[in-house]
């Protein structure tokens, strides 16, 4: 048993799904930047990026499911060759789905790219922006040199586009934490945004989710590096929050890999703790040569409702405090 099913234990809690509403899918590896905290060590060089037959094989899996939401991510999604072919293949099911990106922002800049914000708001895709400051300093300490100031200028040119005004363009950032410390308060830091973003700047936007570095990926290399990570590890689980547990993101969201793997999340998915198959090999075919790891077109969607969900010590990077998820605090 692993420290945080011990710490449920201990509070009679349990985590289990409930029904899937959201199907986040990572596209690969693959990023224009290298940001310090990246949780998937992405990155230019980086080769993991999803093929069109994936593609075609979770759409047709969603098709025959009625979950409302996918949600895009990687890497910079967006760098994938068929992201597009992708976003026009989940627009096209009938009833219509809801589709987020997770954007870094600088890459709507990037030569190639320059038609992709126009695409997004012909299609109403939702855009949740990482912006872990609304400083100069920090931003570029965390992201990279000029990060900020190519943020800055896709989000002017999303808010061109009516994104963070129009209802139907919805326009969030993504704040986290640029050191080894739990988020502030989300109400308050999002009232800190939306005035100095708009005052420096002129940019508006709809929601700011605060999200906590989880000691996995680059974040855990840095703390290791700095001697930090049971340091980081105490904190996080002092500050666990049970009423967090209902929200967490793993109760009904799907998560899969660029070559279609399931996992509960996406952090999950960087540790790899994919979905496995329960049922004994000898009644599972010949087909898959008796491994028991899960793709997504091995699920069954009538089956994940109360399914069991993989934990470890990083869970309480989403149990800590106001939690944290996709969506950012929990409570
Ligand atoms: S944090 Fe996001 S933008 Fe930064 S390297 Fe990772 S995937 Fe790319
Ligand atoms: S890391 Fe967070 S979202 Fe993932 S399984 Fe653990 S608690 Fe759930």
């Amino acid at each position: 048993m692993n420290r945080f099913t011990q710490t449920l234990s201990e509070r009679s809690l349990s985590l289990r799904r409930a029904r899937p509403e959201i199907l986040q899918v990572n596209l690969g590896k693959l990023c224009n930047l290298t940001c310090v905290h990246c949780h998937v060590n992405a990155g230019p060089k980086r080769k993991e990026i999803m093929t069109r037959e994936t593609v075609d094989r979770i759409v047709d899996w969603l098709a025959n499911t009625e979950i409302p939401t996918v949600d895009l991510t990687g890497g910079a999604p967006e760098m994938i060759p068929d992201f597009r072919y992708f976003i026009e293949r989940v627009k096209e099911l009938q009833p219509s789905r809801h589709v987020i990106d997770r954007c870094n922002l600088t890459i709507l800049l990037e030569e190639g790219y320059h038609d992709l914000a126009e695409f997004f708001a012909d299609r109403q895709v939702e855009i949740v922006a990482s912006m872990p400051c609304y400083s100069a300093k920090n931003v570029n300490a965390q992201r990279g040199e000029g990060v900020f100031e190519g943020s800055i200028e896709a989000l002017q040119l999303l808010n061109s586009l009516g994104y963070g005004i129009d209802p139907a363009l919805p326009l969030h950032l993504v704040y986290n934490p640029v050191g080894a410390f739990l988020p502030s308060r989300q109400e308050k830091l999002e009232a800190d945004y939306k005035r100095e973003l708009e005052k420096h700047f002129g940019i508006v936007f709809n929601r700011l989710y605060t999200l906590t570095n989880l000691p996995i990926g680059r974040f855990a290399a840095y703390l290791r590096h700095n001697d930090r990570l049971d340091e980081y590890m105490q904190l996080l689980i002092g500050a666990f929050n049970p009423a967090t547990i209902e929200g967490l993101m793993c109760r009904n969201t799907i998560s899969v890999g660029w070559r279609g793997e399931v996992y509960d999340c996406d952090y999950n998915q960087q540790l790899g703790m994919q979905w496995e198959d329960a049922t004994p090999s000898s009644r599972r075919g010949i087909g898959n040569g008796g491994d028991s790891s899960l793709f997504l077109w091995d699920v069954d969607p009538a089956k994940i409702k109360d399914r069991e969900i993989a934990t470890g010590d990083h869970c309480f990077g989403c149990t800590a405090g106001a939690g944290s998820s996709c969506g950012g605090a929990i409570v």
